[in-house]
């Protein structure tokens, strides 16, 4: 990406052979080597979209939920009445069907229809293995999201730029990403909850980003660092990831959803430290992701940036 030519090896990743290497200049992640479509496509089976549009506990479910409304209400700000939408990775179409109840013509991609099972009817749905392939027409949206979602993607820059060629002038697109130069990232390391290997193909610290989207043509405004939904659990999954005899990410596999009479994983006593842990471990990791905040450090973050006119 920036067009240097030495990467140093930082994390293994079980379960893949290969090594999340580390550009020595820009400070970008990336998996190398990048994994074949067929790899991808296994890291992604049917039960990691949740059933019949559902993914996670029922308690968690009401969250994601109303987080979501909180989240379209914030998304759509600026936007004119009527606005065109798309959502890259609109899985089951959550923030869609938030938008649509707000008035906008809301639109979405995903590459597994699976992922889109149960998903707003106000939404249009367009199935492709990237963007490019989607076939939209130029200068078509007034806003692009790419909610966690470019970490994801083989080539994240040719998809900023199909996102600029399918943006109106003056059109934004809101990118979100799990922030590599987070405070949050360099303190777990190779425990760091978002990750997220070897799903996540790329790691960006925020500068790397920024710089991404300006190669691009679109131009960065603003860069956010709070998240109510990722950065508070990603402090206490990622505590939990640096101790020993858990399982990776235990506490995030309890409270994902299961179908009908699937048993409960690990131990009783398991359960309840990891329960505990959440409990506790929350209202301070809320205060965690203030400062960090302030600091302007987000574990994860969102760069609203904009398609000159
Ligand atoms: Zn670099």
């Amino acid at each position: 990406m920036c067009e240097a030519t030495r990467a140093v090896p930082r994390f293994g990743v079980a379960g893949w052979e290969g090594r999340i290497v580390v550009c020595g200049d820009c400070g970008l992640g990336r998996s190398l080597p990048l994994p074949s479509d067929a790899e991808i496509a296994s890291w992604y089976p049917e039960a990691y979209y949740g059933d019949a549009g559902s993914k996670f506990e029922s308690i968690v479910e009401v969250m994601v939920r109303v987080v979501g409304g909180r989240h379209a209400r914030y998304l759509s700000r600026g936007l004119a009445p009527g606005a065109r939408v798309l959502d890259v990775g609109c899985g089951r179409g959550v923030l869609l069907g938030a938008l649509a109840d707000r008035g906008f013509e809301v639109h979405g991609l995903e590459r597994d229809p699976a992922a889109t099972r149960g998903v707003d009817p106000r939404a249009r749905i367009r199935i492709a293995p990237d963007l490019a392939s989607a076939g939209y027409p130029a200068a078509h949206f007034d806003q692009v999201i790419v909610w966690h979602v470019l970490e994801h993607l083989s080539d994240p820059g040719g998809t900023l730029a199909e996102v600029r060629r399918i943006l109106r002038p003056g059109g934004r697109v809101v990118v979100a990403v799990p922030n590599f130069s987070s405070l949050q990232a360099r303190w777990a390391g190779a425990s760091w909850f978002h990750l997220d290997a070897p799903r996540h193909l790329y790691h960006f610290p925020l500068p790397a980003l920024e710089r991404l989207l300006r190669r691009a043509g679109l131009v960065p405004r603003s860069a956010h660092h709070f998240s109510l939904r990722q950065n508070p659990f990603g402090w206490v999954q990622s505590a939990l990831n640096r101790r020993a005899g858990l399982p990776r990410n235990a506490l995030y596999v309890l409270l994902h959803g299961r179908g009908a009479g699937e048993p409960l994983p690990y131990d009783a006593r398991t359960r309840r430290r990891l329960r505990l842990a959440y409990l506790l471990g929350m209202p301070l990791a809320l205060g965690l992701s203030v400062v960090t905040t302030l600091l302007r450090s987000g574990a994860t973050v969102h760069v609203v940036a904009e398609l000159e006119r």
